[in-house]
């Protein structure tokens, strides 16, 4: 199945749409199901990685260096959202995720990295939770976004 990819100019979620036996019509852009919502970039941030190729059983070392990546791109701008607020609690789990993702080493990707790169993600989840509910508002659910991501090969490698 093509998988049509579209970028959202708001918050810059990569979403994968493929409407079986629908063309879309050319100008008009499937809506982003962030928009509107807080913390949308850091959301989308998330769920690139967490429903990325490198958690599959058979990622490429390739795939799993693009995830770093993506990683790096994503404290930043974690980092900037926490610099306004005063949140030790955040900034606590920003600090272990940052802690597990630079014990990774991209050159020579093992078990153990991936393990490494599992728990800076979790950490991050809780770091957006940790803003969410600041606001008096739920925690972030990415299955709730899944249906948007070229995530059919799930399950991930959830069991270490
Ligand atoms: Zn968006």
């Amino acid at each position: 199945m093509q998988a049509t990819v579209f970028r959202c100019p708001n918050c810059g979620a990569e979403l994968h749409f493929a409407p079986p036996g629908v063309s879309v019509p050319a100008g008009v852009r499937p809506g982003c199901p962030y928009d509107g919502l807080s913390y949308a970039e850091l959301r989308a941030g998330h769920d690139a990685i967490y429903f990325g190729p490198w958690r599959k059983i058979e990622a490429s070392p390739f795939e799993v260096r693009r995830a770093y990546q993506q990683f790096r791109r994503h404290f930043d701008a974690i980092a900037k959202a926490l610099a306004v607020q005063d949140l030790p609690a955040a900034r606590r789990d920003l600090a272990l995720a940052m802690e597990a993702y630079h014990g990774v080493d991209p050159t020579a990707i093992s078990g153990n990295d991936l393990r490494l790169l599992d728990n800076a993600l979790s950490f991050i989840h809780r770091v957006i939770d940790d803003l969410l509910h600041e606001k008096g508002l739920p925690p972030h659910r990415p299955m709730d976004f899944a249906e948007w991501y070229d995530a059919v090969e799930v399950p991930f490698r959830d069991a270490w």
